[in-house]
């Protein structure tokens, strides 16, 4: 048997863009419309297996709620990846987003692999944030980008599969612990 490389993993970005959305997607299959939002922080854990590897993500999806924004060090201080979510459909969450990175970049483990995520991508008609504009955003900043679907499930396998290959990629120059 293998045993899994274990993944710290935070969740960050603006109330209702679609962080637990994502997560219960990752870790159930499944999408509940109408999700009560979570306060403070829920913890879950998923395994997957990157080729002859397995991951263990363990997860923390935080709140969005500028209340609850003095409680993010605490998740993000020791993580090895963060999931930065924003909506396609709410050019406002996008900035936010950047707020998040700015302060992960600042703050967080230096070697953090960060994903800019953009939710909705079944909400097509109302998209607001383009395409082109998040990616080169995200290129300039050096994070992994995807535009994904708690929804329909689109991209919502790849946000984990590419940040474990670049966790694994920068283990080979940096030793895990
Ligand atoms: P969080 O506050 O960022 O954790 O967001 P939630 O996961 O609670 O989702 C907020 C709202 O957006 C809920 O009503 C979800 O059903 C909805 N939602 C989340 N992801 C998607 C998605 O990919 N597509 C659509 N259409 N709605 C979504």
């Amino acid at each position: 048997t293998i045993k899994p490389v274990q993944v710290k993993l935070v969740l960050l970005g603006e109330a209702a863009v679609g962080k637990s959305s994502i997560v219960l997607r990752f870790v159930n299959g499944e999408f509940q419309d109408n999700k009560e939002p979570t306060i403070g922080a829920a913890f879950l854990t998923q395994k997957c297996k990157l080729d002859d590897k397995i991951i263990k993500f363990e997860i923390w999806d935080t709140a969005g709620q500028e209340r609850f924004h003095s409680l993010a060090p605490m998740y993000y201080r020791n993580a090895q990846a963060a999931v930065v979510v924003y909506d396609i459909t709410k050019s406002a969450s996008l900035e936010k987003a950047k707020a998040w990175v700015k302060e992960l970049q600042r703050q967080a483990n230096p070697n953090i692999v960060i994903a800019l995520v953009g939710n909705k991508l079944d909400l097509q008609a109302n998209r607001e944030v383009t395409s082109e504009e998040a990616e080169e955003y995200a290129k300039e900043s050096g994070l992994l980008f995807l535009e994904a679907s708690a929804k329909t499930g689109e991209s919502v396998g790849e946000i984990f599969t590419d940040i474990g290959n670049t966790v694994f990629d920068l283990a080979k120059k940096i030793p895990l612990e």
